[in-house]
């Protein structure tokens, strides 16, 4: 395994619950924020050889991609699917073969994020698992005592679909028409309620 910086990893936001950086909401981080050990050290490195399934940057905000800003994900030969987001550039392409230690592109700060970091998130079966353990960074959160919960995103989404105001499923969500002043102003109340639930 090799880690995603050469100089060295410092966890700046652990994996488990916190407090939402932007809304201050309490909320649960699927992955782990790593700055390098040395400064401008900023290449990030595949931990494990593997194939990319995405290097994109997805820019539709309803798309909760977007807040990944460019992102890199790709499945490693040990079956689990590592994602790299943030990333100021990106240096590898889709279905692109991958060996371990390979530059993936440079980190950044990209989408979603208050400064230059790399989100580094790891899935098992598409569910979250805290890559602390995987990093030798220890058991810095006690993030596996429980396992991750569904992000506000699944959840408004359930409650849309439910409540006959979004139809589809996943990330082909739309607006169910007609869709009356009504029907959106509560979507939106509950919307608010779920940012802001502490
Ligand atoms: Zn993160």
């Amino acid at each position: 395994m090799t880690l995603p910086f050469e100089s060295g990893i410092r966890v700046t936001s652990p994996f488990g619950a916190r407090r939402d950086p932007f809304t201050g909401a309490l909320s649960e981080h699927t992955g782990i924020d790593l700055v390098p050990l040395r400064e401008g050290d900023l290449a990030v490195r595949a931990a494990v050889s593997g194939s990319v399934l995405q290097s994109r940057m997805v820019t539709d905000p309803m798309n909760r991609t977007s807040e990944w800003g460019n992102y890199v994900s790709f499945l490693g030969d040990d079956g689990r699917v590592y994602y790299h987001c943030h990333l100021a550039s990106r240096a590898v392409s889709q279905g692109e073969r991958i060996a371990e230690g390979q530059a993936l592109g440079v980190a950044g700060q990209t989408g979603r994020a208050t400064g230059v970091h790399l989100h580094f998130e790891i899935r098992e079966g598409g569910v979250p698992i805290d890559p602390s353990a995987f990093l030798g960074v220890g058991n810095i959160t006690g993030a596996e005592k429980s396992p991750a919960p569904r992000m506000w995103y699944d959840e408004a989404a359930a409650w849309a679909l439910d409540s006959g105001i979004l139809r589809g499923t996943g990330d082909g969500l739309a607006l169910n028409e007609p869709c009356t002043r009504g029907m959106t102003v509560v979507f939106l109340h509950r919307l608010w309620e779920l940012l802001h639930r502490t």
